[in-house]
């Protein structure tokens, strides 16, 4: 068991959706939380981010800071998501390396596992074939994230440790429909189509299937592994189920409570037919999810409502 008593530790990323979900799970545990913002250490510097590992001292570190992006997003601007990300990683274990941080976590994406893996997706599938194309530059930059810890664990005898969370949603997500993911967008469109009577567009076909884990238990299961987990393959952090992309609609709609029509815009990509990941290594360890996903978008509707409102003053 690695404690987090009395360490000083780095949430890189925490101004993110999971970084800030990793900040609120820190706060019962009696660590120091470090964090650093764009302006101070730009994250893609690696002798500014060395630099400011050697003046903080972390000993443990949160690798939760990346170039992010729903579909179109990582379609469109493919060199922001495979450079940037590269050279996050690269930086911020290198200097974790060089100022001897005792454990670092790495967090990834289900998006590293072959378009056309088995599904459930087991960690043993990574690399087993081509990516899905849509995002194929933000998984390249994440497998190498995971080789990286792999790397420094077998060359230097490193603690460092990786996470593929699924799709995550909760307070703090992205709701710009240009760059979000499909359920911030499905919140903020559903939403806005029970203020004006419109229908619901879904972007494709609506049959491709997801699952979604709240940003919350995906922090409480980060804190889990890096306390309890010392292993060079990657887990999965995951509910281990899955809901068509129509269905989940419906169920934001009940939520939000709107019975409008929905329409689809078969102009915008499917991607992947199905993403679900086999959550059984991380249940092996001793951790589950907690939040139904009903539940999880009830928070989710209650916090975008917020942020609305603090937008609007
Ligand atoms: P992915 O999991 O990497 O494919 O990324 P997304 O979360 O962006 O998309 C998941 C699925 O939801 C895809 O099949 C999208 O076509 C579908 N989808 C339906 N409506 C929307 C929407 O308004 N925004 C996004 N991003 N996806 C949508």
């Amino acid at each position: 068991m690695y404690s987090l008593a009395g360490k000083r530790v780095w949430v890189a990323g925490h101004r993110g959706m999971v970084g800030s979900a990793i900040i609120r799970a820190l706060a019962d545990k009696d660590c120091e939380i470090l964090t650093v913002n764009r302006g101070e250490v730009d994250l893609r510097d690696a002798r500014a981010v060395g630099d400011w590992m050697a003046a903080t001292r972390p000993h443990a570190v949160f690798l939760a800071a990346a170039k992010v992006g729903g579909i179109l997003a990582n379609d469109t601007a493919p060199v922001d998501f495979l450079v940037e990300n590269l050279q996050i990683e690269t930086a911020i274990f290198a200097g974790a390396h060089a100022t001897d941080v005792e454990k670092l976590l790495f967090l990834g994406s289900s998006c590293i596992y072959p378009k056309l893996a088995e599904q459930p997706l087991r960690e043993e599938a990574l690399l087993t074939g081509p990516l899905e194309p849509t995002n194929e530059w933000y998984a390249i930059a994440k497998i190498a994230g995971i080789k990286m810890a792999q790397a420094y664990r077998r060359q230097f005898g490193r603690d460092y440790i990786s996470a593929m969370p699924t799709n995550l949603y909760g307070p703090g997500d992205n709701y710009d429909l240009a760059s979000s993911h499909v359920m911030p967008a499905l919140i903020r469109k559903v939403d806005a189509a029970k203020r004006s009577g419109s229908p619901v567009v879904v972007w494709g076909t609506g049959t491709p299937r997801r699952e979604f884990l709240y940003v919350d238990d995906c922090a409480a299961a980060c804190l889990h592994m890096i306390q309890h987990y010392s292993g060079d393959m990657h887990l999965n952090i995951g509910v281990g189920e899955d809901i068509s992309i129509l269905d989940l609609t419906r169920l934001v709609m009940d939520v939000i409570g709107y019975d409008g029509p929905i329409e689809h815009d078969k102009s915008k990509p499917d991607g992947t037919p199905r993403k679900l990941m086999d959550v059984s290594r991380l249940a092996e360890q001793g951790w589950r999810a907690k939040t139904s996903l009903r539940d999880g978008i009830v928070e989710a509707y209650k916090s975008y409502l917020a942020a609305e409102i603090r937008n609007k003053n």
